[in-house]
């Protein structure tokens, strides 16, 4: 049986095919996802917020399953908000592991009725992440296959490669 919904939260600056594959997967479990942008004060985003949600939008193709939106503050409070329950974050390398479990650990703590579910990531999108994605481009490196077309298209618009 599903579950009604669940809450992805994260930077997506810019949104990846790793972070698309953990959402498919998330939906097979639950009914709906919301895609949670985070403002966040110590990371240097590279797209607003706006166009975050906007370009997560058309990864998806407007899938009516998928909600977007962004949330400024506390997890576990945006996560109340919604009347959500689960968390779903993706883990890829040892490294995310400790503070994921910080996260999750630090989340309980404030909210008991609040759970973090963890997906492996894939084999084919274990090394992806935004940052690596934008570094690569920055310096005319071929991200293809690793982020939505749209995606591409936008980071060399950015990087005034195109
Ligand atoms: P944050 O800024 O909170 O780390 P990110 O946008 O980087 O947010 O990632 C959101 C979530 O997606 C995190 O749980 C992160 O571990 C996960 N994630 C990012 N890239 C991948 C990937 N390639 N495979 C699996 N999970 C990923």
């Amino acid at each position: 049986m599903k579950r009604k919904v669940a809450v992805y939260p994260g930077s997506f600056d810019p949104i990846t095919n790793g972070h698309l594959d953990i959402l498919m997967r998330g939906l097979e479990l639950f009914d709906k996802v919301i895609v949670a942008v985070a403002f966040n004060i110590e990371k240097k985003a590279l797209f607003t917020v706006e166009d975050r949600l906007e370009l997560i939008q058309q990864a998806v193709n407007y899938n009516e399953n998928v909600l977007v939106d962004s949330f400024n503050g506390l997890l576990v409070d945006y996560v109340k908000k919604v009347n959500a329950r689960f968390v779903i974050r993706g883990l890829r390398a040892m490294s995310d592991f400790e503070y994921e479990f910080q996260m999750a650990s630090m989340n309980r703590n404030l909210n008991k009725g609040m759970d973090t579910l963890f997906m492996m990531t894939s084999k084919d999108y274990y090394f992806i992440s935004s940052r690596t994605i934008k570094e690569v481009t920055e310096f005319g490196g071929s991200v293809k296959g690793l982020v939505p077309e749209i995606v591409e298209k936008r980071l060399k618009e950015k990087f005034r490669l195109s």
